[in-house]
Parts: structure tokens; C-alpha cells; sequence
């Protein structure tokens, strides 16, 4: 596999920022090659694989904007109302028109082609029909109103959507337009996950007194789904060496990338740094970032690996800054940086100097009618509730120390982490 430059997963030295860890990621992590074809109601999530130049014109003819009265410019009311007998009716997706007489209105409708000749349209809230059935049109309408032209929105030819795009429904919705019903994405990266830790029983099997359910693995698996990825669900592997190794080797080839949770500690009971080293390389990735801990980097077999902690939160927060733009990057996808949302801080906090710090909070309207965000009360890494009861991550900066009721912060919603 080539995905990767050889020296991305070795950057195991002193601590690194958040930024100098995603940098790394993001230039070093080579898209996979594969691409294939889906139906275009199969295509929201998927990366766009091809550039898309516009096939025709948006709008593809010039239509009114309004239902109404079109004419000519020339015979447009200058000074007083002016009087029009009309010459033809003109329906969205009905017949075109041959071409509007002078001094003549045709009656239009929204969406409907307009008629040759004609370059203006009345609202017809703005007009009134006289005794003879005329049309009495206003003067002072500005040349060219209520008329969409051919090519306002996205001129023939031009790029309208890249490779590398993450399609949303607005995307799907642009190749719709342009006529197309199968789209060239790139194929879903595949990764496989495994927990690990002999303290883990998975839901739905018996769990003896010492162990808790498995929750990260299923977090984990439902955030690279969001991220268009195959899941393998591997299970829980113990911690025992020779067993973790055999597990990781067994889907080395057949993956673009392996994720863990747990076990990448340096205590004792942390084996999946000797398992790797067994099988592959790996380097511990120090980032100064809080919840966190140190990330495993790993190849084996030439997969990379990446090893998250086990504690939940940890878990969650170096997901998004470590294996969100690996697997977008593997995924073909340009990167997505996450940009945090001003917000006033309704807490007090303090904080290490040179450590990004991400406090889980809830957002509220305060007085003012701003948006203020809540602290979670409580700071455990270990507290699933914390990431339940709220809305997103205040991102606090390396340089900040101390945050003040009122003071601007940076807010990112779950709902654009993933
Ligand atoms: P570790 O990183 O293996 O030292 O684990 C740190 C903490 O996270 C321990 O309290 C573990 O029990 C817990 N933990 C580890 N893996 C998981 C998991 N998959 N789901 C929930 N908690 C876990
Ligand atoms: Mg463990």
C-alpha cells in the first residue's frame, strides 16, 4: 500500500501541537487510488473522485423570476403608466414563445422561458387590467428585472464541484441539476476496530463483576461511518501480546487503516505498543492537548495503525485531531479543518500555558440575545455523561491560561466534528 510516506507514523520526539500533528497527517497521508461508480442517490457522503465542469448552463435558458408581464426594454413605461395589449401566455416547461411583438406584454409565469424579444418582467402585484383587457404597467421598472439569464447561477463549463469534495446533499443537488444520474467517487476506505482490554465485556454477552461494556469501539465505529468508511468490528482483544499481535496482523493487508482503543499507555498492562513493535513499527505521538494522551502511530505490513486511549472522552477528542483527517485524507477528501464558532464563555477555567485544552460545554442564549456556552460541571475523562448532556467543544488555545465569564471562545458542534 502507498498511501502513506514512510516517515509520516515517526514522529515519536517531543511533544508535538495539535497543528504540527495534523499538518503531518494531512501532507504525509496519500489518498487511495480506487474509485468507483454510484448512482447518484447513492452519492451523499461519498468524495467526489473527478472534477465536474458545468455540462450546461444554470439556469439553462433565461426564465422569469416572477409570475407576471414581460416586454420589450424599449417599450418599457418611462415617465407615466402605459397601457399593453397582450400577446401570448407563457407557462413553466410549456411551449416557447416565437417572439413578443412591440409594444406588446406577454402574460409569464415563474420559471417559464422568456419570450425572444422580451428582457423585462412586471410582478403582476404591480400591474392592473384596464376595461379593454389590457395590461397597464408602472414606469420606473429598472431594464432586466425579474429575469434569471441562462448561465446566472454557474456558466457552461466552469468547475462547478472538484475532486476531493465530500458530496452533501447541496452537491448532490448541483449534479442533479447538470442532468447526471451516476457519479465517479472514490471507494470507501476500509478500517477495521478493535478494543482492547481485559476489563471490556461487549454489550449483549455476559460482563463479570470487574468489567464494564465496551462503548468505545461502537463510538468509533459509528464516527467513521459518519465519515463514509466500511467498518470491520473486530472485537475486543486481550491484553496479552501475542494475542493482540495475531489479531492486528490477521486484517493488516486486508485494510486501509486499523484502529484501536486502549492499551497505548505506558503502564504495564499496556501491550499494544509491544504487540505492534512485534509485527510493525510504531511511535507514541506526545500532543499537548487535554483530554488526550499519548496517540500510537503505527504500519504494519504497511497499513498504519492508530491507537487511541481508552478513556472515553480521550477517545473521542484525539479521534477528531488524529483519525478524522487520516481517514479523510486516505479517503481522497481535501481536508475539512474545523473552525470553532465565537461564543461568550459562561464559566471561569484555568489552564496550562502551551497544552490546547477542549472543555465540553452546552450552548445557551444569554441576555443579550448572544450565544453563551456552559460548562459540563464536571472534568473526568472518564464521563460519558459529559459528552451526552452537551453541545460541543470550547477550544482553548495553547496560549490561553485562564478563561473569564463574557470573554469570546471557540465552540465546535458535535454536529461538525464528524
Ligand atoms: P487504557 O487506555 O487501556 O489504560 O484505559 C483507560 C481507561 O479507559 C480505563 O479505565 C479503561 O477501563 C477505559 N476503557 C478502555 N477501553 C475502553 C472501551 N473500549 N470502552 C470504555 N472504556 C474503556
Ligand atoms: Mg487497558
Amino acid at each position: 500500500m502507498a498511501q502513506l510516506s514512510d516517515d509520516c507514523f515517526a514522529f515519536g520526539g517531543p511533544m508535538m501541537s495539535v497543528d504540527e500533528a495534523v499538518g503531518l497527517i494531512t501532507a504525509r497521508v496519500n489518498a487511495i487510488a480506487d474509485l468507483e461508480t454510484v448512482p447518484l442517490v447513492d452519492a451523499d457522503g461519498r468524495v467526489l473522485a473527478r472534477d465536474i465542469a458545468a455540462p450546461l448552463p444554470l439556469p439553462p435558458f433565461t426564465n422569469s423570476a416572477v409570475d407576471g408581464y414581460a416586454i420589450r426594454n424599449a417599450d418599457l413605461p418611462q415617465e407615466v403608466e402605459q397601457a399593453f395589449p397582450l400577446d401570448g401566455r407563457i407557462q413553466a416547461g410549456g411551449l416557447v414563445h416565437a417572439g413578443i411583438k412591440p409594444g406588446h406584454t406577454a402574460r409569464i409565469f415563474t420559471g417559464a422561458p422568456m419570450p425572444p424579444g422580451a428582457e423585462t418582467v412586471f410582478m403582476q402585484e404591480d400591474v392592473r387590467i384596464d376595461e379593454a383587457g389590457n395590461i397597464v404597467l408602472p414606469p420606473g421598472l429598472k431594464p432586466g428585472a425579474n429575469v434569471r439569464p441562462a448561465g446566472e447561477d454557474i456558466p457552461e463549463g466552469h468547475i462547478a464541484l472538484r475532486a476531493g469534495q465530500r458530496l452533501r446533499p447541496q452537491h448532490v443537488a448541483l449534479a442533479a441539476a447538470f442532468g447526471l444520474s451516476r457519479l465517479d467517487v472514490m471507494r470507501r476506505i476500509r478500517v477495521a476496530v478493535f478494543s482492547t482490554g481485559d476489563e471490556l465485556a461487549s454489550p449483549g454477552e455476559p460482563r463479570a463483576a470487574s468489567q464494564l461494556f465496551d462503548s468505545n469501539r461502537f463510538m468509533l465505529m459509528a464516527m467513521l461511518r459518519r465519515l463514509g468508511c466500511e467498518v470491520s468490528d473486530l472485537g475486543i482483544l486481550r491484553d496479552e501480546r501475542n494475542s493482540l499481535a495475531d489479531g492486528l496482523k490477521q486484517v493488516a493487508g486486508s485494510h486501509d487503516l486499523i484502529l484501536t482503543t486502549g492499551g497505548v499507555s505506558t503502564g504495564e498492562e499496556d501491550h499494544v505498543k509491544a504487540a505492534v513493535e512485534s509485527i510493525g513499527s510504531l511511535v507514541l505521538w506526545r500532543m499537548a492537548i487535554k483530554p488526550g494522551r499519548p496517540v500510537a502511530m503505527g504500519i504494519i505490513d504497511g497499513t498504519p495503525l492508530i491507537g487511541l486511549p481508552g478513556n472515553p472522552v480521550a477517545s473521542f477528542v484525539t479521534f477528531v485531531h488524529v483519525v478524522r483527517p487520516t481517514v479523510l485524507a486516505l479517503a481522497g477528501s481535501r481536508p475539512e479543518p474545523l473552525l470553532p464558532i465565537p461564543v461568550r464563555a459562561a464559566f471561569t477555567y484555568k489552564k496550562k500555558i502551551a497544552r490546547r485544552e477542549y472543555v465540553r460545554a452546552s450552548l445557551r442564549r444569554g441576555e443579550d440575545g448572544t450565544l453563551e456556552a456552559v460548562k459540563f460541571p464536571r472534568e473526568g475523562a472518564g464521563l460519558l455523561s459529559s459528552l451526552v448532556e452537551t453541545d460541543g467543544l470550547i477550544e482553548l488555545g495553547e496560549d490561553i491560561t485562564r478563561v473569564q465569564p463574557g470573554q469570546y471562545v471557540g465552540f465546535l458542534s458535535y454536529a461538525d466534528l464528524i
